[in-house]
């Protein structure tokens, strides 16, 4: 098992996917997968896909959070507030691209464990928070890109009012087990225009906080 042929691989493989924005293929490349997974699936942290996590959840494939990044297109010095902390792993990939990133996720534990892993990598410029992401962050809105990792059933009208007018948002729409849809959202002075990106598969987002 050679590192360097595995991470080549999975660099040819975003290229292959769309994948060109120079800044989002360096993050990839120089942010250690490794170190946001358990130990039990190290081996496997190159590899081009989903992987359990603490507490039931899933870190995303990295060519998915590319894409969803590439979409994001995140403007220089942006406020950026992620919906979804996870492993904190796209949370480290988008710090690299913004100027600040608020990052909001409702297990403690996951919670802690993304403050340490972002800590060890010297990330400094992103604030992890244990709260229910339906809420958004009212206190550093409104910003200029908003991006969840959760599936939710619609839209959310409290997170639009809190993205930026020009905004982008990049949201999964659908139901459990059923077909969800990643959505492009533009926030215009005019209303929204929504693009349907590609057809995914995320865990859906709950209400409530876990506190252990
Ligand atoms: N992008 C992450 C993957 C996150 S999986 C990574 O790279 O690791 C989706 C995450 O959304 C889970 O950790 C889940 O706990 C969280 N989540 C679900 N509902 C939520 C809510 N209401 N508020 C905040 N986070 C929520």
């Amino acid at each position: 098992f050679d590192m360097n042929e595995s991470k080549a691989l999975l660099m040819l493989k975003l290229r292959q996917n769309g994948v060109s924005n120079p800044e989002i293929l360096k993050s990839i490349e120089t942010i250690d997968r490794s170190s946001f997974i358990s130990k039990n699936f190290l081996s496997r942290s190159l590899e081009d896909i989903p992987l359990p996590i603490e507490c039931g959840q899933t870190i995303s494939q990295p060519s998915l959070v590319a894409f969803m990044i590439q979409q994001l297109e995140i403007p220089y010095r942006s406020k950026v507030l992620e919906i979804g902390t996870g492993s904190g792993y796209q949370t480290a990939i988008l710090s690299r691209l913004s100027l600040r990133v608020y990052s909001i996720e409702r297990y403690k534990k996951l919670v802690d464990m993304a403050k340490i892993r972002l800590a060890n990598l010297n990330i400094s410029n992103v604030i992890i928070l244990l709260m229910d992401g339906f809420f958004g962050y009212s206190l550093q809105a409104p910003f200029d890109r908003i991006i969840l990792t959760a599936a939710v059933e619609e839209i959310p009208n409290l997170l639009i009012g809190q993205l930026k007018v020009g905004g982008i948002m990049i949201i999964p729409v659908g139901l459990s087990n059923q077909k969800q849809s990643l959505l492009k959202v533009v926030k215009t002075e005019k209303g929204l225009d929504i693009k349907e990106l590609m057809s995914v598969r995320f865990v859906q987002m709950k209400e409530g906080l876990v506190r252990i």
